[in-house]
């Protein structure tokens, strides 16, 4: 079987990058063509998530010249996340695998032909994983990895240095769209999902134009995402945290009743007001770790649609597509 390959690349005020982006898919795809590695149905989605430039147009452009590019209009900024899943919600029934990538040409596209391979021997999931990180950012290069081994140690099962560059088949997605969390945290739920997976080792290039929509500001509320998300180890650290301050004060306890019996009253400002300081910061930050899993609770609960699709272009009078 020579599988329907949708490329799925979710794009915030791109302008800059996508027409370069369009030339390589393409030429990656008819040479995956060529190789018997995808099909002529293939396609790539690009989605417009609420971009401020004129990514829109652009993509609408794009589509009308090639026909194996479609494009997929939300209705505001979702963010990364969900922009990713409202592509990968909409062509699930149409291809037979989707790969998600970035719209900077960041990923290696060299190795879609690897994920292709992988998921015809069989793998329902294949994760991209980078080779090393030398072309970011020393700052970037230890935050990330600080937050994998924080991941890690909060017992919450994420792929070292894989970011959203996969491949995932029909079914994988089917399944995935049974997750239906708001609170998104994709690389987190696509190991929960199981079936057989493997890994494809590449070299991430530096972004070739624009600049990075991930800030600092958006990458720690990622990580906090990703934490908060998976991990109720937060919650059980705060409640041991209590328990032993609890057993500190009561030492505290004795030794202030010690030492005012034994006629040495301590005149000890300076330790009250430190350890109401102390006390009081700490109660705030379990507060405010209890705070967060509520808040996300509540939004759960609201259940508010993750995304709203306004547009769809894709080709007109699209193929009966063989379902083998
Ligand atoms: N992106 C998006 N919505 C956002 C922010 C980013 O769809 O609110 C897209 C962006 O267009 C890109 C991908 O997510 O295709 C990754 O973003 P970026 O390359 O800026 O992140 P970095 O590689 O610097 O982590
Ligand atoms: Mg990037």
């Amino acid at each position: 079987m020579i599988p329907t390959l949708f490329i799925v690349v979710p794009c915030y005020n791109e302008q800059e990058v996508l027409t370069e982006t369009t030339r390589v898919l393409l030429d990656k795809l008819a040479r995956m063509e060529k190789d018997g590695l995808c099909s002529e149905n293939s396609r790539i989605v690009y989605v417009d998530d609420g971009s401020r430039d004129d990514t829109w147009p652009l993509i609408t452009r794009l589509q009308e010249d090639h026909p194996a590019v479609r494009g997929l209009k939300l209705s505001r900024n979702r963010g990364h996340q969900n922009a990713l899943l409202a592509g990968l919600m909409t062509v699930k029934e149409e291809c037979d695998c989707a790969v998600s990538m970035d719209a900077d040409l960041q990923d290696d596209v060299e190795v879609l032909s690897e994920f292709v391979r992988k998921f015809r021997e069989g793998c329902d999931v294949v994760y991209g994983v980078r080779n090393s990180r030398e072309t970011d950012t020393a700052f970037k290069r230890s935050t990330a990895q600080g937050f994998y081994k924080v991941m890690h140690l909060l017992g919450a099962e994420v792929v070292y240095n894989h970011a959203d560059y996969r491949l995932m088949s029909r079914r994988a997605l089917q399944a995935l769209s049974e997750y239906k969390e708001v609170n998104l945290f994709l690389r987190g739920i696509v190991p929960l999902i199981g079936f057989r997976s493997d890994y494809v080792y590449y070299d991430r290039h530096e972004r070739f134009a624009g600049e990075s929509k991930y800030p600092l500001k958006k990458m720690i509320a990622f990580a906090m995402e990703g934490i908060t998300s998976f991990s109720v180890k937060p919650l059980k650290l705060i409640s041991r945290l209590g328990i032993l301050i609890s057993i500190l004060s009561i030492f505290g306890l004795l030794y202030a009743l010690i030492s005012y019996c034994t006629g040495h009253a301590v005149a000890g400002w300076t330790a009250i007001v430190s350890s109401i300081w102390l006390l009081g910061g700490l109660q705030m930050l379990c507060l405010g770790v209890a705070g967060t899993y509520i808040g996300k609770i509540y939004s759960e609960v609201k259940a508010r649609p993750r995304f709203i699709i306004e547009e769809y272009r894709r080709e007109e009078e699209p193929k009966e597509e063989e379902k083998s």
